[in-house]
């Protein structure tokens, strides 16, 4: 297809999607956006959608142009990262930040949250965007850039779909080398791992950096160079029979091919599969694998799994929580004594500044734009007396850091807005959905159990 058929068929996959916001307005509060594949929200009991108006974006998942020279990108939202990589590496190029799970789009990534081993440079995807194309809770369609309307372009990451439609994404690509050679740097104490992620991130001479805890006696920085292909580099998988988190304690070298890089997680959602203890042997993987292992087919089997749930007393932990850099001895200390669940996946985030969204009071209080990202994924949470997601969520707001809201959220409504900046958040919802079709973040998040 040319590049003005493209365009064209693109303004009219935005038209039918205007038409149903047109038809709604008024009479529907809060839709459910529908598209393809799976969402990267952990299913929670209570939080039925199935009686909610669809907004079907279904058809939003082209790529519209890949400009080299200029080395940018122009996409629709529901592009996932997997295809996106494919695509842009036919040119050499790469995308500034690729979370690790494949079908991660890229719109639910500008508007929810994303960081990976490239964060400690680049900070998250949304900080590599240079325009957005969005549908108004009126069915306007309004491009948004530094440039034009700010406001509103600050303002679209983390909004979580509150407060448009995103139908265009701009952003912008780097040169990148087909394979990455990695380290795995292994520690047997806190300071001595802290010290050197710390010292990476400082001196940039890694491409990529994220870390394991494995337990407090064996914590693993691992680090990653981009290299050209060679005949002689050995390319290690780990996509079937293999399991990533497991060889960055037995290994200390490794290669893989990028694309297998980025996605190197993806298998077993993290360590999610842990949850199905004879996943991570190699006889059950090779019967069931196609079946069971990825995060897609992980995601899938847990939302059909999920009104089991509401027999457990409450779903395990399965949350990202951001800590100001200067905080993370003291949140590690915290984390060994009261929390205790490994592994913990460390991600260093160095955002370009403190974002529009963020209160002034929060903003201050955080003193930094360096911070380490978190991930608890999967901690049990049946124990009668103590919600660990509920612990996790004071220590972090203690720690003056901030809690993504992909899971449960315990936050009272002051607690929360002073957190998130209520006027700009207000001023940016009057710009964009003056009539609140998309409905309001606190509500969106309430505690729901
Ligand atoms: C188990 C697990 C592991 C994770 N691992 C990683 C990881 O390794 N790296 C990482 O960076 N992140 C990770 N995440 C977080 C994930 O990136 C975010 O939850 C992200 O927002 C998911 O995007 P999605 O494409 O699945 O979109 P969805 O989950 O479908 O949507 C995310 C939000 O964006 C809104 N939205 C989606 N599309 C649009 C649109 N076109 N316009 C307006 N709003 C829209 C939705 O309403 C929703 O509020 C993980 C999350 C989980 C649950």
């Amino acid at each position: 297809m040319s590049a003005e058929s493209e365009q064209q068929a693109h303004h009219e996959r935005v038209g039918r999607i205007v038409a149903q916001i047109r038809k709604m307005a008024g009479t529907v509060s809060a839709p459910v956006k529908e598209r393809e594949g799976v969402s990267h929200f952990v299913p929670l009991p209570g939080r039925a959608s199935s009686n909610r108006p669809k907004l079907n974006l279904k058809e939003l998942n082209h790529i519209l142009d890949i400009n080299v020279g200029r080395m940018t990108c122009t996409a629709e939202p529901g592009v996932t990262f997997d295809e996106l990589v494919r695509e842009t590496l036919r040119f050499g190029l790469i995308p500034y930040t690729v979370p690790e799970l494949k079908t991660i789009t890229i719109g639910g990534a500008v508007s929810g949250c994303s960081l990976e081993s490239m964060s400690f440079q680049y900070g998250g995807f949304h900080d590599s965007c240079l325009e957005y194309e969005i549908i108004t809770g009126r069915g306007e369609v309004v491009q948004c850039s530094p440039d034009n309307r700010n406001d509103s372009f600050q303002m679209i990451h983390g909004s979580y779909g509150t407060l448009g439609i995103l139908s265009l994404i701009t952003f912008k690509l780097l040169p990148a080398h087909p394979c990455v050679q990695m380290r795995n740097v292994l520690f047997h104490d806190f300071d001595s791992f802290w010290n050197y992620m710390r010292e990476r991130c400082e001196q940039k001479d890694v491409d990529f950096i994220d870390g394991i805890i494995h337990a407090p006696d064996r914590l693993v920085v691992c680090e990653g160079r981009m290299v050209p292909a060679e005949d002689n580099l050995k390319l290690s998988k780990y996509d079937w029979l293999s399991v990533y988190y497991q060889s960055t304690l037995d290994k200390r070298v490794d290669n893989l091919a990028l694309h297998d890089y980025f996605f190197r997680y993806d298998a077993e959602c993290h360590w999610l599969s842990r949850t199905v203890p004879a996943l991570e042997y190699w006889p059950v993987r090779m019967l069931l694998g196609n079946y069971l292992l990825g995060s897609t087919n992980l995601i899938e089997w847990s939302q059909k799994l999920s009104p089991l749930l509401k027999w457990k007393r409450r779903p395990d932990v399965v949350v990202d929580v951001f800590i100001p850099e200067h905080n993370f001895v003291r949140f590690f200390e915290w984390y060994q004594k009261d929390f205790d669940y490994y592994p913990l996946w460390i991600v260093p985030y160095r955002a370009p500044r403190l974002y529009p969204w963020l209160s002034d009071e929060h903003a201050e209080r955080m003193g930094t734009s360096f911070l380490i990202d978190c991930a608890v994924y999967g901690k049990p949470n049946d124990d009668p007396r103590i919600d660990y997601s509920e612990l996790l969520e004071r220590k972090t707001y203690e720690l003056n850091g901030i809690k993504t809201l992909i899971s449960r959220n315990h936050y009272d409504e002051t607690t929360f807005w002073s957190i998130y900046s209520r006027p700009r958040y207000e001023s940016a919802k009057a710009g964009l959905d003056p009539d609140n079709l998309f409905g309001d973040l606190y509500q969106k998040f309430k505690p729901r159990n």
